[in-house]
C-alpha cells in the first residue's frame, strides 16, 4: 500500500476519509495537530476519540504539540473574522504547514487533510493552504480530493453513528464557540 500522512482534525471527519483511502490502496499515518481547539478539555476529548479509532484500525497516529498560545499569536488581528474568512485560512496554513514539515522529515511524499470533509469549511482555502505548504518541500504533494462527494458525506454520518463518536458542536477555536452561542 502507498504511504500518506493524513492530518486529522477529529474522528467524525476522519472516518470516511480513512475508509476511502484504505479501499484505494493507501495506508494513512494519522497526524493530530490542532492547536486551534479551545478549551483544552475539548481538545483532549477530540484527541481521545481519534486515538481510539486509530487503535481500532491498527493505524499509527502521531500526537503533535498543543500550543494554543502559539495559535492565538498566529491569528492575531483576525479574531473577529467570520468563519470561512481570513482567520480560518491562517488556521489551515498553520496546521498544514506543520503537517508538510513532519511529512518531509519522516519521508512521506504526500499528505492530505480531513478538514476538507466538513461542509462548513471552504475547500478553496484548504487547497490553498495545502498546496502552499507542499510547495516548501521537494517532491511533496498535497493530495487533493473533494471528500464530500461520491457518497462520502453520507458515509461520514453512518460511521459517526456506528462508532458512537463524540460529535462536536463548533469548529474548534474560542471564536467559533462565541459565534455559535450568538446564533
Ligand atoms: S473557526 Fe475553525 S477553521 Fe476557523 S479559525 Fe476557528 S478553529 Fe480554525
Amino acid at each position: 500500500m502507498k504511504k500518506l500522512l493524513l492530518h486529522t482534525c477529529c474522528a467524525p471527519c476522519s472516518s470516511a476519509v480513512i475508509e476511502w483511502l484504505m479501499a484505494n490502496g493507501v495506508r494513512p499515518t494519522l497526524f493530530f495537530y490542532n492547536p486551534n481547539i479551545f478549551p483544552q478539555k475539548e481538545y483532549e476529548i477530540r484527541k481521545k476519540e481519534i486515538f481510539r479509532y486509530a487503535k481500532s484500525l491498527d493505524l499509527e497516529i502521531i500526537d503533535a504539540d498543543y500550543d494554543h498560545e502559539l495559535w492565538l499569536a498566529d491569528i492575531r488581528g483576525l479574531e473577529n473574522e467570520p468563519e470561512r474568512g481570513a482567520r480560518c485560512l491562517q488556521c489551515f496554513k498553520l496546521r498544514l504547514q506543520a503537517t508538510a514539515q513532519y511529512a518531509h522529515e519522516a519521508g512521506f511524499q504526500q499528505f492530505a487533510t480531513t478538514l476538507a470533509s466538513s461542509r462548513w469549511k471552504d475547500l478553496i482555502q484548504i487547497a490553498e493552504a495545502g498546496n502552499e505548504s507542499a510547495s516548501k518541500y521537494p517532491n511533496m504533494q498535497f493530495f487533493e480530493k473533494n471528500w464530500r462527494k461520491d457518497g462520502l458525506s453520507e458515509r461520514r454520518n453512518e460511521l459517526l453513528t456506528e462508532n458512537g463518536f463524540y460529535n462536536q458542536e463548533y469548529c474548534g477555536c474560542e471564536f467559533s464557540v462565541k459565534k455559535n452561542s450568538q446564533d
